[in-house]
Parts: C-alpha cells; sequence; structure tokens
C-alpha cells in the first residue's frame, strides 16, 4: 500500500525540524517537494527546497488539475502539492513525507484515509511559541502579532488529526515522532 505522513502544525511549532529529522532516520521516507508562489529565501533552491512558480504559472497549473492540494498559506501567497510529486515518490516505493499547513493537511487526510498518518505537532504553551518566533529574529512584532493569531486559529484544527505530538522538549518530540512512524510503517 502506497503511503504518507503528513506534518502540519502552527507556525513556530519545531514541526520542520522534526520532519529533517526524520528523513535521516528513516531511508524509505521521502520528502515531499512543495510548490509556492513566493520568491526564493536564502539559499533555498528550485526543485530542492520548493518547485518556484510565478504566480500566474501556479494558478495556470491549478486550472490544470496539477495539484492534489493547495492554499492561500499567507496573502497572496500559494502553496500546493503536485500530483507528480507524490507519484514519483510512491513509484519508488518510498513514503511520502508532507511538511505543510494545517488546512492541506487535514484535506490530504480526507482524501488518502488509512493511507495517511497525519499528525498534529502542538507548540506547548502561547507564551512558548511567541518566545520561539521573538527569538528567530527574523520577524517584525506586527508578523509575530499575525502569526500568533493565526496559531491560536489554528490550534481548533487539532482534533481533526490522527495524533498530536506536544513539542515541549525538543529532543523527546524527535523520539516520539520516530515512534509514530515505526507504529505506522510496522517496523521495529
Ligand atoms: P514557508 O514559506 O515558511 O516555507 O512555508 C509557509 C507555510 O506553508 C508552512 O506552514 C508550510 O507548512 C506551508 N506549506 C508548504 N508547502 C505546502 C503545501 O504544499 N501545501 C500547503 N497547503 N501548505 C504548504
Amino acid at each position: 500500500m502506497n503511503r504518507m505522513i503528513i506534518f502540519s502544525a502552527p507556525s513556530g511549532s519545531g514541526k520542520t525540524t522534526i520532519v529533517k529529522h526524520l528523513l535521516t532516520r528513516f531511508p524509505t521516507l521521502e520528502f515531499s517537494i512543495s510548490a509556492t508562489s513566493r520568491a526564493p529565501r536564502g539559499e533555498e533552491q528550485h526543485g530542492k527546497d520548493y518547485f518556484f512558480f510565478t504566480p500566474d504559472d501556479f494558478t495556470a497549473r491549478v486550472q490544470r488539475g496539477e495539484f492534489v492540494e493547495w492554499e492561500e498559506v499567507y496573502a497572496g501567497v500559494y502553496y500546493g502539492t503536485l500530483r507528480s510529486e507524490v507519484e514519483r515518490i510512491w513509484k519508488k516505493g518510498h513514503v511520502v513525507v508532507f511538511d505543510i499547513d494545517v488546512k492541506g493537511g487535514i484535506n490530504l487526510k480526507k482524501m488518502y484515509g488509512k493511507q495517511a498518518l497525519a499528525v498534529f505537532v502542538r507548540p506547548p504553551s502561547p507564551e512558548a511559541l511567541q518566545q520561539r518566533l521573538s527569538a528567530r529574529a527574523t520577524d517584525t512584532p506586527e508578523t509575530i502579532r499575525l502569526r500568533l493569531d493565526k496559531a491560536a486559529y489554528e490550534l481548533t484544527f487539532a482534533p481533526q488529526f490522527d495524533i498530536e505530538l506536544v513539542n515541549d522538549d525538543l529532543a523527546s518530540a524527535k523520539l516520539q515522532a520516530e515512534d509514530l512512524v515505526r507504529g505506522f510503517l510496522e517496523i521495529d
């Protein structure tokens, strides 16, 4: 059976770190490279971190039905999962791993049912989340406030996931995530 593991979370919950860790631990897992209409940041590369499309190209691909799911994650900025990406990974016999927003995660879970394990990564508390976002030092106070508001909204979707992983201590969250993968893939 083709399978997938979905990680979704409010911004600042540490999900990307957890996903990266799992990819180093389980060779059968392969990351689904998303498409986005935003510009690359820093060292990001097309076809490695994301497929970077212009907004027009992204919209045209939506109309051609190239995405399994897509969302306007931030105002005017689109992110989506290409059908071709999921098929490429399954063709290799690998398990697809997603790092996607909460609504996208729920949509994939609805589509793929038992083939999918949907994990909600929960930041420990609003205060801790605020500290983490502030510590990144890349965002303005206004951006941080918007992200916190969005996080509060996204937390209301947690019950729609198969499981919640509380990330109050990164080392233990990584180990718990490994256990979840082993359980889902039925490996010792
Ligand atoms: P960033 O721009 O910081 O890389 O990502 C912004 C947000 O978009 C993150 O919450 C990330 O999980 C989400 N995201 C990335 N790829 C996808 C995707 O393919 N679909 C959806 N729905 N969200 C995505």
